[in-house]
C-alpha cells in the first residue's frame, strides 16, 4: 500500500487553503487533481518539443510525434490491449462514445434494430445512442436497476431475447450511484446474442485494473481528466477488425491515404479517426499520469479506495437523516448522499465553506435521478490522495449544515 501524506505532497493543488481552512478535495468523480509529475511533462514538452505530429521531419516534429506515440503506447498497455492501433485519441469519454455512435452505429445500424443503454448511463453515453437510435429507426432498450441500484439482468437477457439488438451501451462504474457493473458477464451475453458492446469506462478506468482482452469489450472509452491528466484528452479502445471495418467519424488533414478533386480514401486505424492536430500535449500529460498511477500500482489504487469507502459509508452512515444512494458493494470511491431536505447546492454551497469540495447536481445522470425520484444530489468521490481524516472533514462539516438548516440545536 502506498503513503498518502506522500501522495499529497505532489499535488499542489491540495496543499491551498478554500475559503480559510485546508482544502479536502471530494470531487475526483468529476476531475481529479494533477500530480506534479504530470504538470511537469507538459511544461517540459513545451519547453524541448512543442512541434506538430506526423508531418515535418525537423527534430521538435520528430520528438513531439515520438511523445504523442509514445503515449498512445503507454495507454494500449495500461489496457493490455494487444496491440497500440486499437487506441485512438480524443478530447475524453463523450467524444469517444460520439466516434462509436456516429462511426459505426450510424453506419451499421438498421431501421427496427435494437441498442440496449442502462438506467445507470451518463448522458454521454445515452443521448448519442438516443440521436443515432431516431435518426435510424432503432429501437432503444434501458435496462432497469434493482431496489439496491444493480443492473436488472432479467430485464437485459429479456432485451437480449426479443430484440434484433446490434449495440449494447453499459457503463462499467457509475458515477452516481457507484454501482460496478458485472461487465464481463454482459458483454459475453451480448456477443452470444450477437451485438457489440461500448463500455464506458469514465469511472472505472482511473480506479481499478482493465485488461481489455479479458472483458472482451469491443469499444471502451476513458477520459485522462479522471484519472490525474488533463482536461481534454481520453481515448477509445476498439478492436482492430471494427475499427478497420468503420467509416471516419471527422474528416480534414491526418486522416486522409490520397485525396484527390473529388473524392479521398483513408489512412489506416489510427490515424482514420485523429482528423486535425491532435492534442499531443494532453497525451504527453495522459501518459504521465499513467505512469504515476502504475508506479503506485492499480491494485493498490483499488485497495486503497475500497479501504476509504468502508469507512465513509460507516461514517456517513451515522449522520442523522442522510440517505446514502446506490449498493454496499460492489461499488467504487465515491457516495452520492441528499440530507434531510436540505437542497444538494446548499449542502455543498456550506461544505465549501468549510473548505471541503463535492459536487452537488444530477451529474449528468438525469434519468437515473428521476429513478431516485429527487433532482439532485451530492456526491463526495475519492482518490488516491483522500484519507481518513477528509471524511471526518466532510462528517463534521455536514454537522455544521444541520446547525445552519435548523435541524441540530446545541
Ligand atoms: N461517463 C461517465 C460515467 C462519467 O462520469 C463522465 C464524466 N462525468 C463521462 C462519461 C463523460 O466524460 P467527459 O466529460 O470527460 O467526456
Amino acid at each position: 500500500m502506498f503513503n498518502v501524506q506522500e501522495i499529497k505532497k505532489d499535488f499542489a493543488a491540495l496543499q491551498q487553503q478554500v475559503n480559510g481552512k485546508s482544502l479536502v478535495y471530494l470531487d475526483s468523480a468529476a476531475s481529479s487533481q494533477i500530480p506534479k509529475q504530470v504538470a511537469e511533462a507538459m511544461s517540459q514538452y513545451y519547453a524541448t518539443s512543442h512541434s506538430n505530429v506526423h508531418r515535418g521531419v525537423h527534430t521538435l516534429g520528430e520528438r513531439a510525434t515520438s511523445a504523442y506515440e509514445g503515449a498512445r503506447e503507454k495507454v494500449a498497455r495500461f489496457l493490455n490491449a494487444p496491440k497500440v492501433e486499437n487506441i485512438v485519441f480524443t478530447r475524453g469519454t463523450t467524444e469517444s462514445i460520439n466516434l462509436v455512435a456516429y462511426a459505426y452505429g450510424l453506419h451499421k445500424l438498421q431501421a427496427g434494430d435494437g441498442i440496449v443503454v442502462t438506467l445507470l448511463e451518463h448522458h454521454s453515453n445515452l443521448v448519442p445512442w438516443q440521436q443515432i437510435a431516431k435518426i435510424k429507426g432503432a429501437k432503444l432498450y434501458m435496462v432497469e436497476l434493482t431496489e439496491e441500484g444493480h443492473l436488472n439482468l432479467e430485464q437485459y437477457r429479456s432485451f437480449l431475447k426479443q430484440g434484433n439488438i446490434k449495440i449494447v451501451a453499459v457503463t462499467q462504474a457509475s458515477n452516481v450511484l457507484g454501482t460496478v457493473t458485472p461487465t464481463k458477464q454482459i458483454v459475453q451475453e451480448a456477443h452470444a446474442a450477437g451485438a457489440v458492446v461500448v463500455v464506458d469506462a469514465a469511472q472505472s478506468a482511473p480506479h481499478m485494473a482493465i485488461d481489455v482482452q479479458d472483458l472482451d469489450a469491443d469499444f471502451l472509452a476513458a477520459s485522462g481528466h479522471k484519472m490525474l491528466g488533463p482536461t481534454g484528452i481520453g481515448f477509445l479502445y476498439g478492436k482492430s477488425e471494427l475499427l478497420d471495418d468503420m467509416e471516419p467519424f471527422q474528416m480534414g488533414g491526418s486522416m486522409i491515404g490520397l485525396v484527390d478533386y473529388y473524392e479521398s480514401n483513408w489512412a489506416e486505424v489510427p490515424a482514420k479517426f485523429e482528423a486535425g492536430t491532435p492534442n499531443i500535449v494532453g497525451a504527453v500529460g495522459l501518459a504521465a499520469a499513467i505512469d504515476y498511477l502504475n508506479a503506485l500500482g492499480m491494485e493498490n489504487v483499488h485497495q486503497h479506495e475500497q479501504q476509504l469507502l468502508a469507512y465513509a459509508w460507516d461514517r456517513l452512515s451515522q449522520v442523522e437523516g442522510i440517505e446514502l444512494y446506490g449498493p454496499r458493494q460492489p461499488r467504487t470511491g465515491l457516495i452520492a448522499f441528499n440530507i434531510d431536505d436540505t437542497h444538494p447546492h446548499d449542502v455543498s454551497t456550506v461544505l465549501d465553506a468549510e473548505g471541503v469540495a463535492v459536487r452537488a447536481g444530477h451529474h449528468c445522470a438525469q434519468p437515473l435521478h428521476k429513478w431516485l425520484h429527487t433532482a439532485a444530489t451530492n456526491r463526495a468521490s475519492f482518490y488516491i490522495y483522500n484519507d481518513e481524516q477528509d471524511i471526518d472533514r466532510l462528517v463534521a462539516a455536514l454537522q455544521k449544515v444541520k446547525e445552519m438548516f435548523g435541524y441540530v440545536t446545541r
